[in-house]
């Protein structure tokens, strides 16, 4: 397919001969929010292949969609106005706070609109400095008094970070996923960081992943899926020391790792692989769990009608998509600003706020992640709430 572009080796440890977990065929952008209906409906879609690392185990998504189209100016996702994941950052930050003293020069990439960089200014850190690739976000960044370069975090924008380095620390947030060259962004990092320095990430655990099914978070932008083996091999290959990773909530199930800059040499893979069977029953329950949605969504729709979708997130959209359950939806919803007035892939339907007049009988929150919050909100007005993951549940 044009302007595809396929990998054939390892991201993380260059292996060949990568397997097949599951072929999800056609699948659009998570990221892509269509201004009109006809853009929704008529959205191109791109190859989906999860693969799995025969020697370190990292699981990768293989075809590339242009870059252009994947990370553009209409980025869709401002960290600050979800008040989970404003609350996951206040929580990052004290723990930043117990492990690096406030005169740290501290550097975090894909920061977004300064959601973290707020969180540290308040808590008295002075030497902060944003990298985001999105016009939009390094403007409000900007706006909010921070210093941000705009680009993707790599060898290329070593010179502009200039009298600023070296960095103490640096840091990224569920950005490390969207990363194609894992080498170029390591060895960058590595340059930039001063004797000593560290770095610390936080990415979705591929674990929480691989237990509860969750489908809806594999897509074109998340080029890698890290379990804690193959996150500690892709630093130590890497030039960095691994001195602590431990499981977070955030978005269904993370991991966050600290390493310390050691001299650059070849490290040793410190994960196993897994088996051909346990790569195929990972295939199978994924797909299980993809048609299992599919029946429940139908037959939610069958006994209360059009539902309502609550939380369009990324997510929400691919779990359309792959489960082609956007015609059982009548409404959708969402907090963010930003989504409201576009439209989810496939769908004809604007995503709007929530209003309680607007309530249909029943609501999926797609937003699953964060469905305490919804619930609290929603529940009065509708006979029936549900949630697909972990487990698909009826929350009311
Ligand atoms: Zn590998």
């Amino acid at each position: 397919m044009t302007g595809v572009s396929k990998r054939t080796r390892c991201r993380s440890c260059f292996a060949p001969g990568l397997r097949v977990v599951v072929d999800f065929g056609l699948q659009p952008l998570a990221g892509f929010y269509a201004a009109s209906p006809e853009d929704a409906i008529n959205h191109r879609r791109y190859p989906l292949l999860l693969e799995a690392c025969p020697v370190c185990d990292l699981l990768q998504i293989t075809d590339l969609p242009p870059i252009e189209e994947v990370f553009h100016d209409d980025y869709t996702y401002s960290s600050s106005e979800i008040p989970p994941l404003v609350a996951h950052f206040a929580d990052y930050s004290r723990w930043l706070e117990e492990r690096f003293p406030k005169s740290a020069a501290i550097l975090e990439f894909g920061c977004n609109d300064g959601v973290l960089l707020n969180q540290l200014r308040e808590r008295g850190y002075q030497h902060l400095t944003g990298v985001d690739a999105s016009t939009n976000m390094v403007a409000r960044a900007a706006s909010r008094g921070f210093d941000v370069i705009e680009g993707f975090f790599g060898s290329g924008i070593i010179d502009r970070l200039g009298k600023r380095a070296p960095f103490d620390l640096i840091t990224c947030s569920n950005v490390f996923a969207h990363i194609d060259d894992l080498q170029d962004v390591l060895g960058a990092a590595h340059k930039l960081l001063g004797e000593g320095g560290q770095m610390c990430i936080e990415v979705h655990d591929a674990e929480k992943l691989v237990l509860e099914g969750q489908f809806e978070t594999i897509y074109h932008e998340h080029l890698t899926y890290f379990s804690e083996g193959s996150l500690r091999t892709c630093l130590t290959l890497n030039g960095f020391d691994v001195s602590e990773i431990e499981k977070t909530p955030m978005h269904g199930g993370g991991l966050r790792a600290r390493a310390r800059k050691v001299r650059l040499e070849t490290g040793t893979i410190q994960s196993e692989p897994r088996s051909a069977v346990e790569i195929e029953r990972i295939g199978n329950s994924l797909t299980a769990k993809v048609k299992q949605c599919r029946e429940r969504v139908n037959a939610l729709r069958a006994q209360y009608g059009p539902l309502d979708g609550y939380g369009m997130a990324g997510r929400a959209q691919m779990f359309l998509a792959m489960t082609q359950t956007e015609k059982a939806f009548g409404a959708f919803f969402d907090d963010a600003q930003i989504r409201q007035n576009r439209y989810a892939v496939g769908t004809d339907e604007r995503i709007e706020a929530f209003s309680p007049e607007r309530a249909a009988r029943a609501c999926v929150i797609l937003a699953w992640n964060y469905s305490d919050a919804i619930l609290k909100r929603i529940e009065p007005y509708y006979e029936t709430v549900e949630v697909m993951f972990p487990e698909i549940t009826k929350l009311k």
